[in-house]
């Protein structure tokens, strides 16, 4: 596998969307060009509804409904529902209410299971046809009997049984006469072809389970290949994009439409999937995380799901900024997580504003400034690089907190902040100088007393002396207590798909993906902000309120990311 890191992604969101090439997007506009399916370019997007989306799936969104929006076609919401024990209801809403928010609008919406009767009809013809036959042996001798890439299959015994009988039997598996197992519908193929998925697939399986649409009504459930292809057909779709893990099954899918007699039919083609480090990107894996009570349910802001990032902060533009990045490949890369949170920082420094907030907070009291006095001052929410304005006040007083990390008894030499004797500048404030350093009987740090000049009321000295360092403060009388969820990469490896054998997942988790602290202080221009408000805390990171835990009187605030990769720094050092 390559790694791919880009360290300063093009922002393209803005770009002229026939402008983006790649091969998926060369070949439909090929296939447009010489109408030859002779309807519009028709794509879709297949969830199975047993989870939640996730940032992988976005990249396969992106790409389905940018192709149909690009092309002037139209992209099907398909719901794969053809397993009946792993599916539900909430999860369709979900993954609805996370394509909506990614910012897009599918063409029709569809179900698989609404096909049954149809996919029930082709099984039917196939049969008729000598195409399909049903096989009583178990699973097992099903399996053994499939043979390996070297050896060739056996035939099954009811490999040659008489079309009549074949029905017969295909009759009572769907009038639920049968357990579970004690038959199957085969396609009949080849049993000595190269390619194993053609070695008579299964087509239809018995299953006595409760469908969370379909309830108990149907009893025959259609596997992966039998239906994917022919729900492509039977909604018109001209293009069926799938992850590169589908390329043997194209074979199979272009038998299926073909023997259903399907006329210029869908044409499969894959491209890579995402696979981002530091996370897993696994429906399976990512339900463990929520049914082991691992992470606080599938909108954690620690999950990879649209809907943890969603509650993180992130935005859907960064997504979708990030999908456009990455682009699609014809082989498998992993990316980055720097590559994502770089698309986050440059979403999020053009569109939050600016507020101060201490995380660990330390008093500083300014000795020479008059008890009583409050100065509002005027700070600016965005920075002049950014097109945008407005101003906060910002309340200045006597006593202070600052950040614990920005003062040093003993400071290195490359440390600008505050320290015994030094001069600092609180931003939008004044410059301070550090007078005293008062501790507690055991020794620590408990406040920090300074005197500021007046004269500098803005950050400048009049007498153009310089300073160095500039730090970020909160009026201890008006700054409001909040708590901050610092949130970091889920896994402590870059590739938990890849552990070694015997070794789960969940091993590799990141112990500190969460740190919670209490007793933190924000700016109060914040106060009246609705929960889901996203800010950049200043020289700290990206913030937002968390939408569903976060109130007035008992702030919660995500970090979304930090401002800069402090694991970068780490490695640098
Ligand atoms: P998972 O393994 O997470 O369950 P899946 O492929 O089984 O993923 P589906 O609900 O079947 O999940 O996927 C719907 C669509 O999303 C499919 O077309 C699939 O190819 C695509 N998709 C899923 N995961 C990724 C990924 N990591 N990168 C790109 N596309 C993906
Ligand atoms: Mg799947």
């Amino acid at each position: 596998m390559t790694h791919f890191n880009h360290p300063t992604p093009p922002n393209t969101e803005n770009r002229d969307p026939a402008a983006r090439k790649d091969f998926l997007r060369e070949k439909v506009s090929e296939d447009a060009a010489s109408g030859r399916f002779g309807r519009p370019i028709h794509t879709r997007f297949p969830p199975e509804p047993n989870g939640f989306l996730h940032i992988g799936h976005a990249k396969s969104i992106c790409l389905n409904f940018g192709i149909a929006r690009q092309f002037a076609g139209k992209c099907n919401l398909r719901f794969d529902d053809t397993n009946p024990t792993t599916e539900d209801v909430r999860y369709v809403e979900a993954i609805r209410n996370d394509i909506r928010w990614l910012g897009f609008a599918w063409g029709e919406e569809r179900f698989a299971s609404d096909y049954f009767e149809r996919l029930y009809g082709i099984a039917e013809e196939l049969v008729r046809s000598g195409k399909a036959y049903v096989d009583s042996q178990s699973e097992e001798a099903i399996r053994e009997g499939r043979g390996t890439v070297t050896v060739p299959g056996t035939p099954s015994p009811f490999r040659d049984r008489p079309v009549e009988e074949n029905l017969d039997f295909l009759r009572r598996m769907r009038a639920g006469e049968f357990a579970d197992g004690a038959h199957v519908l085969r396609a009949r193929i080849d049993m000595a072809h190269p390619n194993m998925l053609m070695r008579d697939p299964l087509l239809l399986r018995i299953r006595h389970a409760a469908h969370y649409r379909r309830g108990t009504a149907w009893c025959i459930y259609p596997l992966y290949d039998f239906a994917h292809g022919l729900s492509d057909a039977f909604e018109g779709i001209t293009h069926s994009l799938c992850t590169l893990e589908f390329k043997d099954n194209r074979e199979l899918y272009d038998w299926l439409v073909r023997e259903a007699g399907f006329d210029r039919p869908p044409e499969q083609t894959e491209f890579a999937r995402l696979e981002l480090d530091y996370t897993v990107l696994s429906k399976r894996k990512l339900l463990r995380l929520v049914t082991e009570g691992l992470v606080t349910g599938w909108d954690d802001p620690r999950m990879p799901t649209i809907a943890g990032l969603r509650r993180r902060g992130v935005t859907p533009e960064a997504i979708r900024a990030f999908a456009d990045t990455i682009g699609v490949a014809r082989s498998e890369a992993r990316i980055e997580l720097a590559t994502f949170e770089h698309a986050v920082r440059d979403d999020l420094n053009m569109r939050v504003p600016r507020v101060m907030a201490v995380t660990r907070p330390l008093k500083l009291v300014l000795t020479n400034y008059p008890a009583d006095r409050v100065e509002m001052l005027d700070a600016p929410l965005y920075p002049h690089d950014v097109p945008k304005t407005g101003s906060r006040p910002v309340p200045f007083s006597r006593e202070l907190w600052i950040e614990r990390d920005d003062f040093m008894e003993e400071p290195p030499k490359k440390f600008f902040r505050l320290a015994p004797g030094r001069e600092v500048r609180l931003r939008y404030g004044y410059l301070v100088t550090c007078t005293e350093v008062r501790k507690n009987q055991a020794g620590e740090i408990i406040e920090i007393h300074a005197t500021y000049d007046p004269a500098t009321r803005g950050g400048d000295a009049p007498d153009g002396r310089r300073v160095q360092g500039t730090i970020h403060w909160v009026s201890a009388a008006h700054a409001l207590d909040c708590e901050l969820r610092l949130y970091d990469r889920l896994c402590a490896v870059p590739d938990p798909d890849a552990l070694p054998e015997g070794q789960d997942f969940v091993s590799a988790l990141n112990p500190s993906s969460l740190i919670t602290v209490r007793g933190a202080k924000v700016e109060p221009s914040v106060a009246a902000d609705p929960a889901g408000s996203r800010y950049q805390f200043e020289r700290t990171g990206y913030f937002i309120s968390d939408p569903a835990d976060s109130r007035a009187g008992a702030l919660v605030f995500n970090r979304t990311v930090a401002l800069r990769d402090s694991w970068a720094k780490v490695k640098d050092r």
